[in-house]
């Protein structure tokens, strides 16, 4: 995609310290959205490769998770977790890419998981069946669509490929890489991402595959500090990935923030004791959870229809950006359970390393109660009243 030129975030009116120049900056932008024809975009006028971003320091937020989102909306199947609504209700799913957008994302990914023909329509009959080509075309259509409204990266991801599941061997996996990857032809992104994989060594080939597309490339397993399916450690495993080349490298999904957390620091850990250096990247769920085996949130017995009781604050997401930034993750994103609140709390608490708040941001750490007639909600305008009751719960 075309890069400009212009440093947006580097003006020195977007950078503030201060309560007033934060609610002057909201004021404006609430302005903007009511009467304006467009919404204002965080990141129109800056669209540098991401690499470029990430080795001038810059922190990129990613965005939550498409999937369980719209499962609660009633336009996903769970269990099946197929993104057929990309075909038949685009507008929910539009909607949802715009609400990341709006909250931070600076990455967009295409609703296209699981959108493989062998896990697309396994509950379906007859007429209504959809095909692969048809549904990753809708899902490239709309984030890009959306990106290029907000000035937003897109991503187009691959996943665990069903031929590892059933150890059919490196031709047949990296084969369905190769098909993944052919349903996004026609389309352009800013990288690719393989999620969502659970064995560094499919990861790898994953790699290789991608590798060929000359584009950036993110990796994320989905492990935690237990290590991978294979018993490799996440020391190795971000070894191995930075040895295949992957440009970004780290974890998403199945595990709590502080799981999928630490284990993309012990990868980091491991890249970083050979002497070499990587970017870094954490998308975890959202939802407390204990790291009780290298399921995750599967073998939970709330999973999948009873998660909200597990459903992190948004206090906990602004706890995890910061907690990631500070181990030197600069693409910290959300996976399942991550709505567009959580998203915006990161790109909130990240404010000051970023220069500029969400679009949507209604004020930072309760200050939008200051005014409140009630003296009992006036006391909650602080960061601190909400991060001590979160240590009482
Ligand atoms: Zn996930």
């Amino acid at each position: 995609m075309a890069a400009l030129s212009m440093k947006g975030w580097q003006r020195p009116e977007m950078r503030f310290r201060k309560w007033g120049a934060l609610r002057r900056v909201i004021t404006t932008r609430r302005l903007v959205s009511t009467f304006g024809s467009q919404p204002r975009s965080n990141n129109k006028d800056i669209k540098i490769p991401i690499l470029e971003r990430l080795n001038s320091g810059d922190v990129l937020v990613g965005d939550g998770g498409m999937t369980y989102a719209l499962e609660k909306r009633g336009y996903v199947t769970a269990a099946q977790w197929t993104p057929e609504a990309v075909v038949e209700h685009p507008e929910a799913v539009r909607q949802l890419h715009r609400e990341f957008a709006m909250s931070g994302a600076d990455v967009l990914q295409a609703f296209v998981f699981n959108g493989t023909d062998d896990r697309l329509n396994r509950y379906r009959t007859g007429e209504t069946k959809l095909k692969c080509e048809e549904v990753n075309k809708a899902g490239c259509e709309l984030v890009t669509e959306v990106a290029k409204e907000f000035g937003c990266y897109v991503g187009f991801n691959v996943s665990t490929t069903a031929a590892y599941e059933m150890e059919m061997g490196k031709k047949k996996v990296q084969e369905e890489f190769e098909r993944q990857l052919k349903a996004f032809d026609g389309f352009e992104c800013d990288i690719l991402i393989a999620e969502y994989i659970s064995s560094v060594e499919e990861a790898v080939w994953a790699v290789e595959v991608l590798k060929q597309r000359n584009l950036p490339i993110a990796v994320t397993l989905s492990i935690s500090h237990l290590g991978d399916f294979n018993d490799v450690t996440p020391e190795e495993c971000g070894k191995r990935l930075k040895e295949a080349g992957a440009d970004i490298i780290g974890t998403n999904c199945r595990f709590a923030p502080i799981d999928t957390l630490d284990a993309a620091i012990m990868m980091k850990n491991g890249i970083q004791e050979t002497g070499m250096s990587s970017h870094y990247v954490c998308q975890p769920n959202g939802w407390e959870l204990e790291c009780k085996n290298k399921h995750g949130h599967s073998e939970e017995p709330e999973c999948p229809y009873a998660m909200e009781s597990k459903t992190i604050t948004r206090w906990d997401a602004q706890e995890f950006a910061r907690r990631a930034y500070e181990a030197g993750i600069r693409y910290i994103g959300g996976c399942c359970g991550m709505e567009p609140y959580h998203i915006r709390a990161i790109a909130e608490e990240l404010r000051e390393e970023r220069g500029r708040l969400p679009l949507n941001s209604r004020g930072v750490n309760g200050s939008a109660l200051r005014d409140h007639p009630l003296e009992s909600m006036r006391k909650k305008a602080n960061k601190e009243f909400w991060m001590n009751l979160k240590k009482r719960r």
